[in-house]
């Protein structure tokens, strides 16, 4: 029995990937490959399997059918630096293991985000927790020099503390979410999936976004063949509830989208008349522009 080692992935241990303004993804180790994958599997399916399926087709079959443990094989140490309102939505994802950078016992860095000015914008109308329109240069520019001058206001207001004796666990309270942390996090490739897929999702803040983006180009570097698949069947591929199973044949039996949706029972107008920009009917005519759209 060999030890799994991916090249590509062993020139790629230590490099670091910038996100943001000061933030970036390292990979500092990692343990298994898809052969991991296909050996953890063949222990269940036995020697009969490589006869019937090969290597790719067995991770898809896998994939497919949600047989998640043999991904649980293939593990990944990162170092992470990123700003602290990033690191809360981030440390909801609980099946990982983190080790964060104490600022008990250590001086935090001065070091905060600021977005670029395109990231500015306004509250978005139909996502509640997300951005939409652009706003007038002047909103951003005043945003970010507040912004800025807040950050470096309290940061000199967190020296001084230190100066004066402060401890440092309770100066760290002037520091705002703009500032950096850093951790050590580790995840198997089956939970890295699952947060890949609700932290490239658009509905996730751009942010997180960034990083989640360095995540999967190292998770695609180790086992290629498991991220075509979560690719296929998870990313790309759209899942369908009841209702919309109804939609979709009346869309086959040549209804319009909005006649499927009234007839699956997927609301598009409120009780008074005016149309729904969100729900379940709004997400099904979503759904059928990505089908429409080339990937
Ligand atoms: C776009 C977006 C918006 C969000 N908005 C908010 C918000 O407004 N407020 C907020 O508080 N959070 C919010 N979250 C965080 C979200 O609710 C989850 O906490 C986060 O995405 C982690 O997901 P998870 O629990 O599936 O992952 P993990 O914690 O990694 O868990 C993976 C899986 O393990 C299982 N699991 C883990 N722990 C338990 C448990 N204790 N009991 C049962 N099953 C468990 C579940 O099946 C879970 O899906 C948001 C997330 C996203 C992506």
């Amino acid at each position: 029995m060999t030890r799994p080692v991916v090249p590509e992935a062993e020139r790629e241990i230590g490099v670091k990937h910038p996100v943001l303004r000061h933030g970036y993804v390292v990979l500092v180790d990692y343990m298994g490959n898809d052969a991991a994958i296909v050996q953890a599997a063949r222990v269940s399916y036995g020697k009969g399997t490589r006869a019937v399926r090969d290597d790719r087709g067995l991770i898809r079959y896998l994939m497919r059918h949600r047989h998640t443990t043999p991904f649980e094989m293939v593990e990944f140490k990162f170092l992470v630096r990123l700003p602290i309102f990033v690191a809360r939505q981030w440390i909801r994802h609980r099946m990982s293991s983190t080790n964060e950078f104490s600022q008990r016992y250590s001086v935090a860095p001065d070091e905060f985000e600021v977005p670029p000015p395109e990231e500015i914008r306004h509250q978005s109308t139909r996502n509640r927790q997300g951005r939409g329109e652009p706003l007038a240069a002047e909103v951003v520019d005043r945003f970010r020099s507040d912004l800025d001058r807040i950050s470096k206001d309290a940061y000199a207001s967190y020296s001084r503390a230190l100066e004066d004796g402060v401890a440092r666990e309770t100066a760290r309270l002037l520091l705002p979410v703009a500032y950096y942390t850093q951790w050590y996090w580790k995840i198997d490739l089956w939970n890295l999936f699952h947060f890949l897929s609700l932290r490239l999702d658009p509905h996730a803040q751009e942010e997180i976004r960034l990083y989640a983006a360095e995540l999967a180009k190292i998770a695609r570097l180790v086992s290629p063949i498991a991220y075509e698949a979560f690719e296929d069947f998870s990313l790309s591929g759209i899942y369908l509830s009841r209702g919309e199973r109804v939609a979709i044949r009346a869309l086959l039996e040549g209804k319009t989208p909005e006649a499927a949706c009234e007839v699956a029972g997927l609301p598009l107008t409120r009780e008074d008349g005016k149309p729904m920009t969100s729900g379940e009917g709004v997400e099904f005519l979503e759904k059928l522009t990505r089908i429409r759209s080339p990937d």
